[in-house]
This record gives C-alpha cells, structure tokens and sequence, in this order.
C-alpha cells in the first residue's frame, strides 16, 4: 500500500464512521422514516468528500441488506433493533462499517447489543499478521455465548480489495477450524452479527441492493439504460439499490431493467437477510489494516467498541 492508498483509506474510514453514527442516532428516535435517514447518509457522504459505496440497514430479525424504495413509508418503532451499515469510498478503497442501536429508551436489547461489541473488541485483539481464521471465530463466539446468545454462523467478515467489497477470504464467527492465516497490509472487516434464535439466516423477500455480476452485453433495452446510467457506471463493481434508478428511470423501466439484467446473468440481487428462527439480530463492524500496529480506520471517537 502507497501512503497515497493509506491516506484514502484512512479518510474513507472518517466519513463512513461519522454518517454511521449520525445516522444511527437519528434512527434512535421512533418514528424517524427509514428512507429518510438513508438518502441523508448518502447525501451526507457526498457534502463530506467521499463516493457513497451503499447505504444500507436492518431491522430486528432482519441482519443485513435492507434499503428503503422510494416510496417507503417505515418509520422507527420503540425497541426496534436498527443495524446501520454505512461504505464510502475513495478511489476505490473501501471503509465498512455498521453499529446497531435499539429505538427509544427501553434497553430490552441490551444484551444483544453489548455481546455483539464484545465479540468484534474481542476479534479486534486477537488481529496481527499470523493469526488464523478459527481464532477471530472462536472469540467472537464465546463474547456470544458468554450473555446467553449465538452468533449467525452462515454471515461472516471478509478481506476487502478495491471496488470489491469482499476480497475473497471471509472471516468466520465460529470456530472453522480453518488455519488460513491473515498476512500483514490487508484491509479486513469483521463483523459480528448475534441473536437468541438459532445462528442461520436465510434470504427473505424482494432485493432491492444489487450488483454488477458480469460484464457483458444485454437485448434488453431498460437493461441498457441502467448498464448506461452514470451512477451505475461509476459503481463499478460496488453495489447500487433500487430506488436510485427508479427515481431516475421511471419504475416500471427500472423494475423490468433489473429483472432483465438478472435474466441476463449481468447483476446479482442480494435480498434481505432474515434469522431462520426470526430472532433479534444485533450487528457491530469495523475495517482495519492488519499490521503490527493494526490501524482500526473506522472506529470513531465515541465509539466504545
Ligand atoms: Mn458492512
Ligand atoms: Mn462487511
């Protein structure tokens, strides 16, 4: 890494960081719009200098890949668990980060919460050039266990590349048993999601995050209009929801283009992600460049985590 990829990283990581509190914080209050909070943290990634790599969140038994349509109406409710998953980038280099927070005043879900920041600390320790696979798993999980709780065994964290959210190694919460090691100057995120359910997830429901699976040609002619709209080039191989094109394309033309274009083979829808067993889901991550000094580059100054 160049001290130039250093220094892009590190200001990915202080915008991606700053929007995911400010977001989280706003949903904290019941009734804030959920797409209101996620077009503001995109709004806000841009006014801050960085390119918006997704904004995405999850509520209760819900873990990951959530983005409000257009005309989505959900407001916070009182002791939601709201996980907030922020990517910024720069050139390419990518800061992934989430928190998760419970709606209100209630703390119902306190453990939760507290498991899943003890279980990423716990990982975060353990992180320098050598260490394996099975060890960040194995902590994480026992952080889990030690408040009565599991961690979901079938979502891991990942090694990240440029314009590649997932580098090809994931990062387990369990004990694998795999004795892959972590070599020094890559860029990981770990993140540990938590639940009393069961541990699995399984996709649940209409896709609204996507991304570009390969390049190639399409008949389609609403296919063609999405390949070829600005944003989407511009997001490469980094993901794009839905409500970004049918915004700018009309919804029937954006809708039919993107089942077109997964007809094709050319996108891959990622739908949300819902516990097997509906139990709540609580989510901490943070991105770093393991080294023997690993530079946690999204932990924010309030972060306790
Ligand atoms: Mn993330
Ligand atoms: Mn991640």
């Amino acid at each position: 890494m160049t001290p130039e990829t250093i220094q892009q990283i590190l200001q990915a990581g202080k915008i991606a960081s700053k929007v995911r509190r400010e977001t989280a914080a706003k949903l904290k209050n019941p009734g804030y719009s959920y797409l209101k909070a996620m077009d503001e943290a995109e709004a806000q990634i841009l006014k801050l200098g960085g390119k918006i790599a997704w904004a995405q969140m999850a509520v209760n038994d819900i873990a990951a890949h959530y983005c409000p349509e257009e005309d989505d109406q959900s407001t916070s409710q009182e002791c939601q668990l709201i996980k907030v998953d922020i990517g910024v980038h720069i050139e390419g280099y990518i800061a992934d980060n989430a928190m998760t927070i419970e709606v209100g005043t209630s703390n119902q879900y306190k453990n939760h919460i507290k498991a899943a920041q003890n279980a990423l600390k716990a990982a975060i320790k353990l992180v320098q050039p050598g260490v394996q696979l099975w060890q960040l798993g194995e902590a994480q999980m026992s952080e889990a266990e030690a408040l009565g709780l599991t961690t979901i065994k079938n979502l891991s964290g990942h090694t990240i590349d440029q314009y590649k959210v997932h580098g090809g190694i994931s990062i387990p919460s369990y004990n694998t048993k795999d004795k892959t090691e972590i070599k020094a100057n890559t860029q990981i995120a770990i993140e540990p999601f938590v639940t009393e359910g069961t541990g699995l997830i399984k996709e649940k429901g209409q896709a609204t995050i996507f991304m570009i699976e390969k390049q190639r040609s399409t008949r389609s002619l609403y296919g063609q209009r999405i390949l070829n709209y600005p944003t989407i080039k511009q997001q490469q191989t980094l993901p794009f929801t839905t409500r970004w094109l049918t915004r700018s394309l009309g919804k029937s033309p954006a809708l039919l283009g993107l089942k077109q274009l997964q007809q094709d083979g050319i996108i891959k829808a990622y739908p949300p992600l819902a516990e097997i067993s509906k139990g709540m889901v609580a989510q901490f991550e943070h991105s770093m460049v393991v080294g023997d000094k690993t530079k946690i580059y999204t932990r924010h100054e309030d972060d306790e985590w």
